[in-house]
């Protein structure tokens, strides 16, 4: 699976030649930083530039030279051909600088890269499976010939908030690997991109000649789970211990997708799963915020605008961690008031309606409020701690609702999640100005913090999945649980506040900073680790460990992650310069 940081010693692979394809091999290629010896030994001697430069010294320059474009997309190519060329230094560069970096090689910017992914694509990456490939698809998987760790998988139907973009949502899948590296320690040599090719309904890129997938409309029905099917088999039968990612499918499948796999092998969706911990793991950093601690969730209110599978998801994990935190389930669910389109959802709603039954349990008993109670109405009745917008409606949080919340609450919390940023519920400074700065705030998209004419500063937070995914994913892998549990999802979301420093939550912090990305995510496959082990998943070597305590655990959790660093091509014992 991963390969020990430790062992440091890499042996040429058998299939790369000496000389020129050396450097043209973007794993093996060092540039400048080539040692004497291998120089010789690996008869690239004259084929590189004389001088010696350390790996260090290598990412300053081309940092220096990335920081000069002005183009966010300009940045992103640049840091495409760095990796064509030298995968080490592309991600030691990302790595040093996952702040800057992140929103270059993941969204917002990677969004462009795949509306242009046809005309930008000069070396293919990853594996693309077509609906003509069918009955052939795992074969097919044994032309990739390293082992897989991971897998981050689309059928490019619902990219970011861009739609449907085909085979061109394997930037996408690119950019999220990238991230398991970068974030999550993972060797570049076992990560896999792929699309699953199953036809685009876009007519612009049925109509350009250049699109890169086949010029058809998407399967549908069963024939398109067929496929998905075809693809999970040849996965489990290629690369058995893979941890399956699913990425941006739209929400009629990937919920399916999700519910029909997640018991049988080692998957995750990152944007049903890993947002609903990432918006759990920002609720108990504002406990932190509020003084107080993580089991206060316990005494909180929330009012969730959006009842969608965002909404029915961010709520139905809350209910779990309410209920894991000693509420009972009736009293779980008495702690929401959800309200949709039509405003306040009760019983007196028809919810066999489709996409109505995660929200069943959720809806208020008909005496409580009259069914499509408008927000504004539903806060002052129900004095709500939290409010949570997942409902595409830019400007729902009005000055008076936001304001209401600031009369009733001293911090009130106030999270407005769509995205991208033209859709939130409210910006940051419609929160700040109509509570005074009070609020703990919190978006699915990033805004500035907002300085207070008194000069308090209102902490703009957002929360990012990168907080949570390669820590799952990592830890996921190393407990060699056969899958991921709603419990060490739950795990996940307690570990992410406890990175954060006592100045931070003073501050309205809730999250840590991502430059400690590296330390988060291990952090984060510690507690996943222990939530399987609690829960019997794992075997009895990794229960062992886990029986150490956490320091042993830390231990084997960071001696698996990969740092990008050059290791000798060569054997060499007398590694000169
Ligand atoms: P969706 O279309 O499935 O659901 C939208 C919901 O908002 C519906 O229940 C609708 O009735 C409700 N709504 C519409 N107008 C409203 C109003 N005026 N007041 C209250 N509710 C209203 O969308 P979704 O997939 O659930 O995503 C919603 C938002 O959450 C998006 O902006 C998305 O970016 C964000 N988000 C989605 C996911 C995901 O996995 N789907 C993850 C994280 C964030």
């Amino acid at each position: 699976m991963h390969r020990r940081a430790t062992d440091d010693v890499v042996v040429m692979h058998p299939d790369t030649s000496r000389g020129i394809e050396v450097l043209h091999n973007p794993v093996y290629n060092k540039g400048t930083s080539f040692t004497a010896s291998e120089r010789e030994r690996l008869g690239v001697r004259g084929l590189v530039p004389p001088r010696f430069f350390p790996i260090g010294q290598q990412a300053t320059k081309i940092w220096a030279q990335n920081q000069s474009l002005e183009r966010p997309l300009d940045k992103w190519q640049h840091l495409q051909d760095l990796k064509d060329r030298n995968e080490t230094l592309f991600y030691r560069l990302v790595h040093d600088h996952i702040e800057e970096l992140a929103p270059i090689i993941y969204t917002p910017t990677v969004g462009d890269a795949c509306l242009n992914f046809s005309k930008l694509l000069r070396r293919a990456r990853g594996m693309y499976f077509s609906v003509d490939d069918r009955g052939d698809i795992n074969s097919m998987m044994f032309n990739w010939k390293r082992s897989v760790s991971v897998i981050v998988v689309t059928d490019g139907s619902r990219i970011l908030g861009l739609g449907d973009l085909g085979t061109n949502g394997m930037g996408i899948s690119q950019g999220k690997v990238d991230l398991y590296v970068a974030g999550g320690g993972f060797d570049p040599q076992h990560v896999l991109p792929v699309v699953l090719d199953v036809g685009t309904n876009n007519e612009d890129l049925l109509n350009d000649p250049y699109y890169l997938g086949v010029p058809r409309k998407r399967l549908e029905g069963e024939e398109y789970y067929a496929f998905i099917e075809e693809f999970i088999r040849g996965v489990r039968n290629r690369w058995p211990n893979a941890l399956i990612q699913f990425e941006d499918f739209q929400t009629k499948h990937a919920n399916k997708i999700l519910q029909r796999y997640r018991n049988d092998v080692l998957c995750f969706n990152d944007d049903i799963q890993g947002t609903a911990a990432v918006v759990l793991a920002g609720l108990y950093g504002a406990m932190k915020c509020l003084g107080g601690h993580r089991k206060d969730i316990v005494k909180q209110t929330f009012v969730m605008c959006g009842a969608g599978s965002a909404g029915s998801g961010i709520a139905s994990f809350i209910h779990q961690a309410l209920v894991a935190n000693g509420l009972s389930e009736d009293e779980a669910y008495q702690r929401f008031y959800i309200i949709d389109k039509d405003g306040l959802i009760t019983h007196d709603r028809n919810l066999d309606a489709p996409g109505m039954e995660p929200i069943r349990p959720f809806a208020r008993a008909r005496s409580d409020l009259p069914d499509g109670t408008r927000l504004l109405d539903v806060i002052e009745k129900a004095r709500p701690t939290t409010l949570m917008g997942v409902s595409t409606v830019s400007g729902l949080f009005t000055r008076e609702v936001l304001q209401k919340m600031g009369e009733i609450n001293e911090r009130p919390i106030i999270m407005p999640l769509s995205n991208p940023t033209s859709r939130a519920e409210c910006t940051a400074q419609q929160a700040a100005e109509a509570t005074g700065g009070r609020a703990i705030f919190s978006a699915g998209s990033p805004f500035e913090d907002v300085e207070m004419p008194n000069g308090h500063v209102m902490k703009a937070n957002q929360g990012n999945n990168f907080y949570v995914f390669p820590g799952v994913g990592l830890g996921a892998l190393l407990s060699k649980s056969s899958v991921i549990s709603d419990g060490m999802l739950q795990a996940a979301a307690m570990a992410v506040p406890a990175m954060l420093t006592r100045e931070q939550h003073e501050s309205g912090t809730i999250f840590p900073r991502i430059n400690r990305i590296r330390d988060i995510s291990a952090y984060v496959a510690i507690k996943v680790i222990e939530a399987a082990a609690r829960e019997g998943r794992v075997p009895e070597d990794i229960r062992k460990i886990v029986s150490k305590g956490e320091e042993a655990l830390r231990e084997y959790v960071y001696s698996t992650m990969w740092i990008p660093n050059y290791r000798p091509t060569v054997f060499s014992c007398s590694s000169r310069k």
